[in-house]
């Protein structure tokens, strides 16, 4: 391609010193003009091939809507994306991030960031999941899932919901997750066997499984018709999938930090629509679905679209998803707000130059940098309390321990909703800081 544009077209060749009349002058100004524009363009054909475009991943359809374009300043040596663009599918109306890395990558950021292990807590996940699991196993109780059932959780973290459903009386529970720590923690917390692996790794050896599981997973996937594939040829001929996911028709009033569903980690965003057109693509067909508003952390909510599915009979027809790009387009809208009050905050803690520390360094630092809502000219430092981002730098800082913050004079912004009580707390009660906090957010605490 590259050759074949150096080359002009016919109509474009210039005589070799034949400009000679005014007439011949105006001539190879236009055509100057026309060659630069052709430039240009096959310039933007350039830059456009090298983006790697993703298809639909339920229909396949290339033609896609914008709904928005998300960016990231992440750190070295951990970032996994620098941006997506959230697209909507022309064909069937799925909404998905565009312009993303290839499944490994993502793959590779599993194994290395985990951040399921819980191991600041012993592993152990919070009450409000807990609160979840105990949902999803009526969920599954409601199903008529039989107790004798072989069940497989893919992405099981710690294997909390495993726990809960052998509590219910479930017996053969196996769990899959891409972290050694996750697996060795279910051990040693529930006994239950968990295999070390992302749902690409499951096959012949793993036998087969009445009811396979999938919450929090198909989010966070770019190959997902390959990874539903995975699991169907796993189940027994009249086994069940269960799959849950955040519901893109919910975000609006869900309670979280402006545009946080556009994480560093989620790529795919479900409707109840979207999700069965999954499935359906993959031969399975629903039984049952339910929407609900779980509590992610305190006074913080994620719509959850939970379904349960089997194989179909006969051709399984994908339905247009009328309301996913609809519903993302008022989640946007809502987050600009936000974020309009987020700038005028940390404006005032600049003013006059002044340095400040942000406490956090997840997607909504990342995302604050790269829209320039955060300065990088106003920051002192970043501080994180995970030892896995400790020590790393982001746009030029390094990235400290909390307990480095001692001696440090500037005021701490607390770049969290999900945490902001926590980080508080760490900074007042555990820490003992004198600086001046700042939160981002009104964040009250919500029992559902
Ligand atoms: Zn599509």
């Amino acid at each position: 391609m590259g050759s074949r544009e150096e080359q002009p077209t016919h109509d474009l060749i210039l005589p070799n010193d034949r400009v000679r009349s005014s007439g011949n002058v105006c001539r190879f100004l236009l055509i100057l003009k026309e060659r630069c524009c052709m430039k240009l363009v096959h310039y933007k054909e350039h830059l456009r091939s090298q983006r790697i475009h993703r298809a639909c991943p339920i229909c396949q359809s290339s033609r896609r809507h914008l709904i928005f374009k998300q960016r990231f300043d992440g750190p070295q040596n951990s970032s996994l994306l620098a941006g997506y663009h959230v697209v909507s599918c022309a064909y069937c109306g799925f909404v998905y991030a565009d312009c993303i890395p290839e499944q490994a990558a993502f793959d590779g950021y599993y194994r290395r960031f985990s951040k399921y292990e819980y191991g600041h807590q012993g592993g152990e996940v919070s009450r409000s999941d807990i609160r979840t699991f105990e949902r999803l196993a009526n969920f599954i109780y409601r199903a008529r899932v039989h107790r004798r059932s072989a069940i497989l959780d893919v992405g099981c973290a710690t294997g909390a919901l495993l726990s809960v459903l052998g509590k219910r009386g479930f017996k053969d529970l196996h769990g899959m997750d891409p972290s050694l720590a996750c697996a060795k923690t279910a051990a040693r917390l529930y006994g239950i066997p968990v295999i070390t692996g992302s749902v690409f790794d499951l096959d012949l050896r793993h036998g087969q499984y009445d009811l396979i599981i999938l919450t929090g997973v198909l989010e966070h996937i770019r190959d997902v018709q390959a990874a539903v594939q995975k699991v169907v040829a796993r189940l027994t001929p009249q086994g069940h999938l269960l799959a849950g996911v955040p519901d893109a028709l919910g975000l609006a009033a869900a309670h979280n930090a402006p545009f946080q569903q556009f994480s560093v980690e989620h790529i795919n965003f479900f409707t109840p629509t979207s999700l069965t057109n999954l499935m359906a693509a993959a031969g399975l067909k629903r039984i049952v679905q339910m929407r609900m508003m779980r509590e992610q952390g305190i006074g913080t909510t994620e719509p959850t679209v939970v379904g349960i599915y089997r194989r179909g009979f006969g051709p399984v027809k994908l339905r247009l998803d009328l309301q996913g790009r609809a519903a993302l387009q008022k989640y946007v809208a809502k987050s600009k707000e936000a974020d309009r009050h987020t700038r005028k905050i940390i404006r005032h803690a600049t003013r006059g130059g002044r340095k400040i520390v942000i406490w956090g360094v997840g997607t909504l630092t990342q995302r604050l940098l790269a829209a320039g809502i955060l300065k990088r000219e106003h920051i002192a430092a970043f501080v994180d309390s995970s030892p896995k981002m400790q020590g790393g730098t982001l746009v030029g800082q390094r990235i400290l321990a909390p307990a480095e913050l001692r001696a440090r004079p500037e005021a701490i912004i607390i770049a969290s909703w999900m945490f902001q009580k926590e980080i508080y707390a760490q900074i007042k009660k555990h820490l003992r800081l004198p600086n001046a906090v700042i939160k981002l957010y009104d964040v009250h605490c919500r029992r559902r």
